[in-house]
């Protein structure tokens, strides 16, 4: 029996969750954001279909939306419904007898063999839907990669296989952007050479582009445009990579010396939280977006790995004092990055930073597939041969 990846993702799932409460909402557009209210300040976290007929989408500012859409329906965010329905999806993918990485609150890798995994997806699909009325989309791949951005060619509610078969066929004359791990900023970087779509890139030269983009990426990008990939479907638990506090503010704050009150409050709220948390803090990033909507990050490493809200405060100060704008600030963060754990880092979507982001559309600005065993396995067959040091010997398994 071959083995297949299959890459499992709910249609545009926090709308039709809201939609199941509020059947009346169906066809209407809604978005969903901070507490509901698009008078005050907050992202819109997804926005059903309709809704993004006109120009509304996954972070764009609430009061931007009414503006484009002022007969949207806006709704609170309410996290616990959506992990809730989560959960009971991720039990019917557990319940199919294959091995389940879960990706996000609304998507899943699913490892499985089978010679006809069209059926498997369909009535994977089945199942998720008599569990909890939501429909969802299956891409089938030989790799995570394949799999990945066959879904988006399988919206809505639809099954599409992607493999090296039609890859090119299917992909060929697409942007780089097409591809899950490039986004606005590598494909326009890929464009001044004049690398515009997934075949061109294909057909690069590894070295030239590890000139660019540095030993490990460069060699990596042009895998990703042969559909080389990740085929090891993992279903150790999620471990998120670190954790964050951030606050919008409803009115702007002018001066600076009330950011640093503002941002040594919110480290001292991070540093509760991570009194719970097993692993210490590694860096401390801080995030300032100025108005209107400008965002910056700065972070420190700890000379040490710590939990020590002090450290913490300090570190937060002085990631805040790289920052050299003086301009009105609307929202300020703070996050600590942990320790390694067991699983990959480089493919890890933080399930608080997750909303949808690439729905509805094929690849998107997602994390880079694969961690650092992948990178290295590829950066290894381009022959580059660098970095290869920390890989995990005998413990990776790859399809191609
Ligand atoms: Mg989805």
């Amino acid at each position: 029996m071959a083995r297949w990846v299959l890459h499992v993702d709910l249609d545009q799932f926090i709308a039709a969750v809201e939609v199941l409460r509020h059947p009346e909402l169906r066809g209407r557009p809604v978005v969903v954001g901070g507490d509901g209210d698009p008078t005050k300040r907050g992202v819109v976290s997804t926005a059903s279909y309709e809704a993004r007929e006109h120009g509304v989408h996954s972070g764009l500012p609430l009061r931007t939306a009414a503006k484009r859409l002022p007969d949207a329906v806006f709704l609170p965010v309410d996290r616990a419904a959506y992990e809730e329905v989560s959960e009971t999806v991720m039990e019917v993918l557990r319940s199919a007898g294959a091995v389940v990485e879960v990706l996000g609150w609304d998507e899943a890798f699913v490892g499985v063999d089978t010679e006809d995994p069209e059926a498997f997806g369909r009535s994977l699909a089945r199942q998720v839907k008599e569990a909890t009325q939501l429909d969802c989309t299956v891409g089938i791949g030989e790799n995570k990669l394949q799999a990945k951005i066959a879904t988006g060619f399988g919206k809505p509610a639809g099954v599409f296989r992607l493999t090296f078969a039609n890859w090119f066929e299917v992909l060929g004359s697409r942007p780089t952007e097409a591809l899950w791990g490039i986004g606005a900023k590598t494909a326009g970087k890929l464009a001044g050479l004049g690398i515009g779509t997934v075949s061109d890139l294909a057909a690069a030269d590894p070295d030239a582009l590890a000139a660019v983009f540095g030993p490990m990426t460069g060699p990596w990008l042009v895998l990703l445009a042969r559909g080389r990939g990740d085929a090891e479907v993992d279903d150790s638990p999620y471990v998120a990579r670190g954790h964050g506090r951030e606050e919008t503010f409803q009115r702007n704050i002018a001066g600076w010396s009330q950011v640093e009150a503002e941002v040594a409050r919110i480290a001292g709220l991070l540093a509760l939280d991570l009194a719970s948390e097993p692993r210490p803090a590694l860096r401390i990033v801080v995030k300032v977006r100025y108005a209107p909507f400008i965002t910056e990050t700065h972070g420190v490493t700890l000379a040490t790995p710590s939990s020590d809200p002090a450290v913490i405060a300090r570190a937060a100060a002085e990631a805040l004092s790289r920052f050299t704008g003086r301009r009105p600030v609307r929202l300020l963060g703070v996050r600590a990055q942990f320790e390694r754990g067991a699983r990959l880092e480089g493919a890890r979507l933080d399930r608080t930073l997750h909303a949808d982001l690439a729905e509805g559309r094929v690849g998107g600005q997602r994390l880079p597939l694969g961690g650092d065993r992948e990178t290295a396995a590829l950066v290894q067959q381009a022959g580059a041969g660098v970095g290869l040091g920390h890989l995990p010997v005998g413990h990776r398994r790859r399809a191609h």
